[in-house]
């Protein structure tokens, strides 16, 4: 467990990895999304991804002292041989996960958009082996056509385990991984990155894991995806406020987006990264392809 006085807080010295509150994240990312929809043109899809959130927090609340780390074994292993020590290719996935992703969908049934409702319908008759197939797909594989509309609720499911196993680990017994792209705790990819303005880590880029809200750090200027510093572009909207923008790399011509916190305390790399689609579709023209997904881009259903 990760003690309030740590070495790493108390010397005041910036983390290489910060884990996820478990108690505050997903409520933080609901609040902002609430923030987001108020006056924005997708206002009422950006609303629908903040209940999601807020029943990501809940269930993850419910879930309690179900959700458990590996043993110290095992992580001191994937220490000593530099690997995530909660790899989404390997970690077997609690079966409470089923529990968790019925109390989301329980919670959007509530006052769900008329599309949503079919989706989370169907969810809810999905039998346990149908399930565990589609979360295989969603972090392992290669989602098809057919599951699209299901797979965003099922890896919201899957944020809420590996956010609550992420947060009981301790950070500084982890080591970053050979690439800036692979999450030291799950190994999936970032969804952006961040440059915080608070506290020891003000200043500072990190990279935030689109699975389990791990963040870690990674030099400003930098492509995330190959490591290049010469051919690094900073693209923005015109007449935009300026809290996202993106990075594109002319040697891997790939692009993640930059989000600026000193422009808003409260941004958060999930929302801020729906709310900024407009950037996507001005560097996807630009002929750059994006590098880690957004687990929760729910498709035009809502
Ligand atoms: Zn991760
Ligand atoms: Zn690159």
């Amino acid at each position: 467990m990760n003690s309030p006085l740590s070495a790493q807080h108390s010397t005041g010295e910036a983390p290489a990895i910060v884990l996820p509150e478990p108690h505050s994240i997903f409520l933080a990312r609901a609040e902002r999304f609430d923030a987001l929809a108020l006056h924005h043109s997708l206002g009422e899809w950006l609303g629908f991804v903040g209940r999601l959130s807020r029943a990501q927090h809940k269930a993850l609340e419910a879930a309690g002292t179900d959700l458990t780390p590996p043993a110290a074994e095992t992580l001191e292993r994937a220490r000593k041989h530099r690997i995530p020590p909660v790899s989404v290719a390997t970690f077997q996935r609690p079966l409470v996960w089923h529990d968790i992703l019925r109390n989301i969908v329980g919670d959007l049934l509530e006052n769900a958009p008329i599309g949503a409702r079919e989706t989370l319908d169907a969810l809810l008759v999905t039998s346990a082996e149908e399930l565990d197939k589609l979360a295989e797909k969603q972090l392992n594989g290669e989602p098809e056509r057919a599951d699209m509309a299901r797979l965003p609720y099922i890896a919201a499911a899957m944020q809420v385990v590996f956010t609550s196993i992420a947060s009981q680990l301790d950070a500084s017994a982890l080591p970053l991984m050979e690439a800036h792209s692979t999450c030291p705790v799950c190994g999936s990819h970032p969804v952006v990155s961040v440059i915080r303005s608070e506290g020891p880590v003000a200043g500072l880029r990190y990279v935030h894991c689109t699975l389990c809200n791990t963040e870690w750090q990674v030099p400003h200027a930098t492509c995330v995806s190959c490591g290049d510093q010469e051919r690094v572009t900073l693209h923005e909207v015109d007449g935009d406020d300026g809290i996202a923008r993106a990075e594109s790399c002319g040697a891997c011509e790939s692009y993640m987006k930059l989000i600026v916190q000193g422009r808003n305390v409260r941004v958060d790399p999930i929302a801020d990264d729906l709310a900024s689609v407009a950037l996507d579709v001005l560097v996807d023209d630009a002929g750059f392809v994006r590098s880690g997904p957004n687990y929760l881009l729910i498709g035009t259903e809502a």
